[in-house]
């Protein structure tokens, strides 16, 4: 077999890449697992392998900065545990190469999570380390411990900055951010902590603000508490006020825009109503970064996964471009990964291959709530690091007809991803 200079050319797709600003027809080579050339035309005699995505769109392998995946632990009623899904499986086929935990591990659970996860995963895993050590493990409360014992998320004590920060500094790239969700006191401490931690590790801080408490309104997390480059979670879900009582976005919101903060959709199984959305996004106030919140409460309700959430900001008015961009590049940079998210040449080619379909389709919100809409992507084929992980259609794949009698394989290692290394 003859060297050839690229191990992939996809052919003739409309290349969406935020970064460079790209939106047309264009080749995409890939050699080594890394991205070799984009542009208007490559010499296919050039590529050992050659796939026609002429007609769909070629973008940036998808980045979902909001997810649930400490699966395995066996714990009930835990996003350390039952509530979380194995990536895998939700991952590849909508097009995600690269998820972000959301805070369901802590530094005392962490190594178990990268250890049970992150190292066995074909998706890129990245985390928000949570604030409480124990993590994200609900009501439950340590076995065997004491009547009055707080349930993990809201102990206080077990939220220490300095450990928590000293985790995120030990695998840095990794643990790209710190992460509290859930508490229900007046405390300002879990968000303080949080900052101390990210400051500690230099990375962002993600916010589920928990229970709505007049004691720490919105506006003073976003106008005081939160530093430039910090993430505001679950945008629309209109629980702690995001918007004023006559509808309109809480100034609070835009006065943390104006600062840096940044703000993800969070969609998940109760953070995402259209009667917030579609009034928020009408006065301008758009996702820095499009995001899940995946897990066992969302994944079959309106949620679903990152395409279907993506689908509904086409739904709202942003353009595809827009929408690609707050999907890939956008989050990207958020957790301070400016490595992924992007096709320029030497990056690793993480890559999904879309379909826009046109029809009659609905959108459901978290509450039940119905949009109708005329478009819709699919996800045709998914890339990690160069190589075809997931390909709806076979579109890289001979007609079996074609193949020698009892044939067992039709792929070769510098671009098949099927089966498992
Ligand atoms: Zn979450």
């Amino acid at each position: 077999m003859a060297q050839t200079r690229y191990d992939l050319l996809l052919q003739g797709g409309h290349v969406i890449d935020a970064k460079s600003g790209t939106s047309a027809v264009r080749d995409v080579a890939i050699a080594g697992g890394k991205i070799a050339a984009v542009a208007p035309k490559v010499d296919p005699a050039e590529a050992f392998k050659v796939v026609d995505v002429s007609g769909l769109y070629v973008t940036p392998g998808l980045v979902d900065m909001h997810v649930h995946v400490f699966a395995g632990t066996g714990e009930k009623g835990s996003y350390a545990g039952d509530n979380s899904l194995y990536p895998d499986g939700f991952t590849l086929r909508v097009g995600v190469t690269t998820v972000v935990d959301a805070g369901c591990a802590g530094w005392r659970t962490f190594a178990d999570f990268k250890d049970r996860i992150i190292d066995r995963s074909r998706t890129r895993v990245l985390a928000f380390l949570n604030i409480v050590g124990n993590g994200m493990r609900g009501a439950n409360r340590p076995p065997g411990a004491l009547e009055g014992t707080p349930p993990y998320e809201q102990d206080l004590a077990d939220m220490e900055a300095k450990p928590t920060g000293e985790m995120a500094l030990q695998h840095k790239g990794v643990i790209v951010g710190i992460k509290t969700a859930h508490y229900e006191g007046p405390e300002w401490a879990p968000v303080e902590r949080s900052v101390e931690a990210g400051t500690i590790a230099n990375v962002p801080v993600m916010v589920d603000f928990g229970a709505n408490k007049p004691e720490r309104p919105i506006s003073e997390l976003l106008g005081k508490k939160l530093r430039p480059g910090d993430i505001y979670a679950h945008m629309y879900s209109g629980l702690r006020r995001e918007l004023t009582e006559d509808g309109r976005v809480n100034p609070g919101m835009w006065e943390g825009r104006k600062r840096g903060v940044l703000f993800e959709v969070g969609h998940g199984g109760g953070s995402f109503a259209w009667y917030v959305a579609v009034p928020a996004i009408k006065e301008g106030f758009l996702p820095d970064a499009i995001s899940t919140d995946l897990h066992i409460g969302s994944m079959n309700a309106g949620m679903k996964d990152q395409l279907n959430v993506m689908s509904k900001f086409l739904a709202l008015g942003l353009s595809l471009e827009d929408v690609i961009a707050k999907s890939t590049w956008g989050p990207a940079r958020m957790v301070k990964r400016e490595d992924l998210g992007h096709l320029s040449v030497g990056a690793p080619a993480d890559v999904a291959v879309l379909n826009l379909q046109t029809g009659r389709f609905g959108f459901v919100d978290s509450f039940g709530g119905r949009l109708k809409a005329d478009r819709k992507l699919v996800c045709e084929m998914t890339l990690r690091d160069g190589r075809i992980l997931y390909d709806l259609n076979g579109l890289a794949r001979p007609d079996w007809e074609t193949l020698p009698k009892g044939y067992r394989t039709t792929g070769d290692a510098r671009w098949d991803g099927y089966s498992r290394r």
